[in-house]
């Protein structure tokens, strides 16, 4: 048995009425003889509005909906000269928060033709060697550093580079991955202007709280079979660092191979990436 009798607080009070409370007058707009229900309605409609507002806001400021926003900027580009020549910008692909992000070069015919990046022989390449080390190609976000396919497949310009760095630098802020992978001599020259691909492949190197993981281009190994043993050791080397990474942050990353000294300079963002470059364009020839 209850101590205390709580029908009285629960059950309606003896002359109460729900149509005449309805029509009373509100207490705020009782001068204006405005009914109760009416004040509640605005009153609620306004709450309503404020949340709406509030929740659009909030939405519009989350890293997918920006992302989304800069895929359609990226879209639209008229930055540099490789907008007058290109099908379709290739802005990228994959999860908004991926843990990976795979960079390349520029688009080639197909991805140029779809608006997809790694879509062609050089996409199918890695899908295969992605697939063979039990990496999952939809939790990766993939793209390039040019967003728009320069004529004939050439090697990117510096100034071309240069135009199309912020969109880049955006996704990477947007998405921030653990890890980035760069695919061929610019993507890495892009956050290390002065490695040598042949010297640092294969190595990963963590920076500013990220890890980097330079390997070849899939094209580069297509077209130059001698790279295809060394390109899919690097990919085997990339499963072990994820691996490494899933299990714990701490040890683990001792056992894993660092850029010497001497490859890298001072970090990303300065420079163009065609600087360095150390002779070694014969072995990246380009685009996906
Ligand atoms: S390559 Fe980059 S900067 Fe040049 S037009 Fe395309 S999106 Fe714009």
């Amino acid at each position: 048995m209850y101590p205390f009798n709580y029908s009285g607080l629960l059950g309606r009070r003896p002359n109460f009425s729900p149509r005449r409370a309805r029509d009373s007058p509100c207490l705020v707009h009782h001068r204006l003889g405005i009914p109760r229900h009416v004040a509640y309605n605005g009153i609620v409609q306004a709450i309503s509005r404020i949340t709406c507002t509030i929740t659009r806001m909030s939405a519009e400021h989350t890293p997918a909906h920006q992302l989304h926003r800069l895929v359609e900027t990226i879209r639209h580009c008229t930055r540099c000269r490789l907008h007058q020549t290109r099908t379709h910008a290739v802005p990228g692909d994959g999860p908004f928060d991926a843990d990976i992000m795979f960079i390349g070069e520029a688009p080639g015919y197909h991805e140029d033709r779809q608006g997809r990046p790694f879509v062609g022989a050089a996409g199918k390449y890695l899908n295969d060697l992605l697939a063979r080390n039990g990496l999952d190609r939809s939790r990766i976000y993939i793209t390039n550093i040019l967003k728009c396919r320069p004529p004939r497949n050439r090697d990117p310009l510096p100034d071309e580079i240069a135009a199309c760095r912020p969109f880049l630098e955006r996704q990477i802020a947007l998405i921030n991955p653990r890890i980035i992978v760069t695919l061929g001599r610019f993507a890495l020259q892009f956050f290390f202007p002065n490695a040598s691909i042949t010297r640092v492949h294969g190595q990963a190197r963590q920076k500013g709280g990220r890890w980097y993981f330079p390997t070849f281009h899939p094209a580069a190994a297509l077209h130059q079979p001698r790279w295809q043993p060394l390109i899919e050791e690097d990919f085997r080397k990339l499963a072990e660092l994820l691996q490494a990474l899933t299990v714990s942050e701490g040890p683990v990353y001792h056992q894993l191979s660092l850029f010497p000294a001497d490859d890298v300079d001072s970090g990303p963002g300065e420079g163009h990436p065609g600087a360095g470059t150390h002779g070694q364009a014969d072995i990246d020839p380009p685009h996906s």
